[in-house]
């Protein structure tokens, strides 16, 4: 494909100001939600031939927030888009002062597998919302859904405005070599690197929506029941291939043992088979073979069965784990479930302090100061107390990783904030003219600035 012209082709329909007027915007965004509405049954048919994921999960775990995502930008647009007026200063007095949001121009989105809809469309929308024109490249590690995305989208838009191109590492690196005013990226932190490394080159902004080891902290003050259900809820969903999963538990010592019985007892009970639609394959033989090596057979507390030919990995519950082992060296991204516990929470906390900052972090506790000591003392994306994944689903929450989990962020307003550039303009009548800036300078004019603005 001929990326150069393509974009040149954006680039012209860009500078054609179509995509500044609201309407225009608004239009495209309720025909995205009518032709993703009315394709729903091909995008449950693409991801369930990738990896067997089910209607329901793929409806309350992707197009659910693509939807979401829509209706909150189309009731919120015309506010997000206005000019904001700020107030002068004095120096400036008199003039209005104000910020206009511009879209930043011709935009690349590049997903990532694991929510191959949400993950990709998602961005998409904020580029719409702040009236960028769309290259989008979805992973192709989900095949089936890159294709259905790339139907969609390709048979609906005009591909000056919004397309999909699809294809692995040679069509990423050829893409980007060429100019984009904006890349959006999520995926692995390594691959972030080279993303940013390229736009670097073009000195375009980029968002990194990025991935890393979110650590789950569960102290003896929690309600223990209600912190198994929602832990093991959010490590397993999509087999534990969420980039805001937690991915290992630091418990107080003195409650472990119960909380890895009723943890086995919840996982039994919760039924996580593929056949029922609870659960999905891990997504290719390259991931299921690493998540196998990770699984230390003499660490298993709670299942540890695989299957290679339907690459399915049971819940798998890891204890006397030390930050040592293998399996905490690397993002896990997979149903497996170190446990470590800790005797002292300062000292847990350092450790977590001197690992890379997570996108993640939850806390379940009734404990208010070790509550506000870890959200204090750690940095990382976002979280949740007492729960777990569900801050992505709160569209007023900007979502996004801090340092090797990310820069930026999006959702909603955020969203659109990530696609525009905020304009600040200084408006100025002709009726007044103080002269103290002009030269000749004079002691005199000194004293006036810094009578009027020194203070
Ligand atoms: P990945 O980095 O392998 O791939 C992401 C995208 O980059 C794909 O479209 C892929 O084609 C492209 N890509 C891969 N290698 C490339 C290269 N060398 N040059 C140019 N492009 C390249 O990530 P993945 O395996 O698809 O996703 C898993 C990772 O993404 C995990 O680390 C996870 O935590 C993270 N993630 C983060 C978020 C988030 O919102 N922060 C969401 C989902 C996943």
């Amino acid at each position: 494909m001929n990326f150069e012209q393509l974009i040149k082709n954006q680039r012209t329909f860009f500078n054609s100001n179509q995509t500044k007027n609201i309407g225009f915007r608004i239009q495209q965004l309720k025909k995205l939600k009518a032709i993703l509405k009315q394709n729903e049954q091909l995008l449950y048919q693409a991801i369930y031939t990738d990896f067997k994921k089910s209607e329901f999960d793929t409806y309350t775990t992707e197009l659910l927030l693509i939807y979401s995502e829509i209706d909150t930008a189309l009731k919120n647009i015309t506010n997000w888009a206005a000019a904001k007026k700020v107030n002068t200063n004095l120096l400036n007095f008199p003039s209005s002062n104000y910020i206009i949001p511009e879209p930043l121009g011709v935009t690349l989105v590049i997903g990532a597998w694991n929510y191959p809809y949400q993950l990709s469309l998602t961005p998409a929308v904020s580029a719409i919302a702040a009236g960028n024109t769309i290259l989008l490249k979805p992973s192709e590690l989900a095949l089936n859904a890159s294709n259905a995305i790339a139907k969609i989208i390709n048979e609906n838009f005009p591909s000056d405005y919004f397309t999909v191109i699809e294809g692995g590492v040679e069509t990423t690196t050829e893409v980007l070599k060429q100019k984009f005013d904006k890349i959006f990226f999520t995926g692995s932190t390594q691959t972030g690197k080279i993303i940013y490394q390229a736009a670097a080159q073009q000195l375009t902004p980029v968002t990194l929506e990025l991935g890393g080891k979110s650590p789950c902290f569960i102290t003896k003050d929690c309600n223990l029941k209600q912190t198994v259900k929602r832990l093991a809820w959010g490590k397993f969903l999509n087999a534990g291939q969420t980039c805001i999963a937690p991915d290992y538990v630091l418990i107080d010592e003195t409650i472990k043992d119960k909380f890895l019985q009723l943890l086995k007892e919840f996982i039994i009970k919760a039924d996580y088979s593929i056949e029922n639609n609870n659960y999905v394959q891990i997504i290719n033989d390259k991931h299921f073979n690493r998540l196998t090596n990770l699984i230390d057979q003499n660490k298993i507390y709670f299942g540890g069965k695989t299957n290679k030919a339907e690459r399915h990995i049971e819940p798998t519950i890891l204890t006397n784990i030390s930050f040592e082992d293998p399996i905490m060296q690397q993002e896990i991204f997979g149903p497996v479930l170190p446990v470590i516990s800790y005797t002292d929470i300062d000292q847990a906390i350092t450790q977590v302090k001197s690992m890379d900052k997570p996108l993640s972090c939850y806390i379940f506790t009734n404990n208010i100061k070790i509550k506000n000591k870890i959200l204090t003392q750690i940095s990382f994306g976002g979280g949740c107390i007492n729960d777990t994944v569900m801050h992505i689903t709160n569209h007023h929450l900007p979502f996004g990783g801090v340092g090797a989990s990310g820069t930026g962020s999006y959702h909603a307003e955020a969203g659109f904030k990530t696609f525009s550039h905020y304009k600040s303009i200084l408006d100025k009548p002709f009726w007044f003219e103080p002269n103290f800036k002009y030269p000749p300078y004079s002691k005199n004019k000194l004293n006036w600035i810094k009578k009027l603005i020194a203070k």
